[in-house]
């Protein structure tokens, strides 16, 4: 069993989480790593606060506390716009003060904001790239988790999905 806490970015403090905890649950996006039989135990979920990341040093001690093997920045840290510019803040800190390990992205990134950033190209101007890329890395993934679709979620299967 692995034990994680999740930062999201506070733009979304309104956010219920669905895709995150689909993500989780159904074994996509940064959680394609673990296999289906391992359980994944969400200890603490709250977001940075604010910019600059007014939580970031109470909520991944908190949550370290509380068990977490390693921190997640939510998919939504790269999914607003602007990407979160603090991004390398947050996981210096987490890593190197709070001795955690951090992984940046949770969900597969939907299709509505790959489409938007890439006509914007803010991601590579940003230097965000490299964290984008394992998020987009599955179009079908990316075009199940765009809830802007008519159909969200009323052709959940992904072999069911349209190329
Ligand atoms: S610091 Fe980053 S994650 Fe936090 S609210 Fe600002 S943009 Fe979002």
């Amino acid at each position: 069993m692995v034990k994680i806490g999740v930062l999201i970015c506070d733009r979304n403090r309104k956010c219920t989480g669905n895709k995150c905890f689909r993500a989780i649950t159904e074994r996509e996006g940064m959680f394609s790593l673990y296999p289906a039989d391992e359980k994944i135990e969400v200890v603490g979920w709250m977001t940075c606060g604010g910019c600059p990341g007014e939580r970031l040093e109470f909520a991944p001690a908190d949550m370290k506390k509380y068990g977490a093997d390693a921190i997640y920045l939510a998919s939504c840290y790269l999914a607003g716009y602007p990407a979160c510019p603090y991004i390398e803040d947050h996981k210096d800190y987490i890593e190197n003060v709070v001795g955690l390990p951090v992984v940046i992205g949770t969900h597969p990134m939907p299709q509505n904001y790959v489409d938007a950033h890439q006509t914007i190209g803010d991601w590579k101007r940003d230097h965000v790239e490299e964290y984008v890329k394992p998020l987009i890395s599955d179009p079908k993934a990316s075009q199940k988790y765009d809830s802007t679709r008519p159909n969200y979620l009323k052709d959940e299967s992904s072999e069911k999905m349209v190329d």
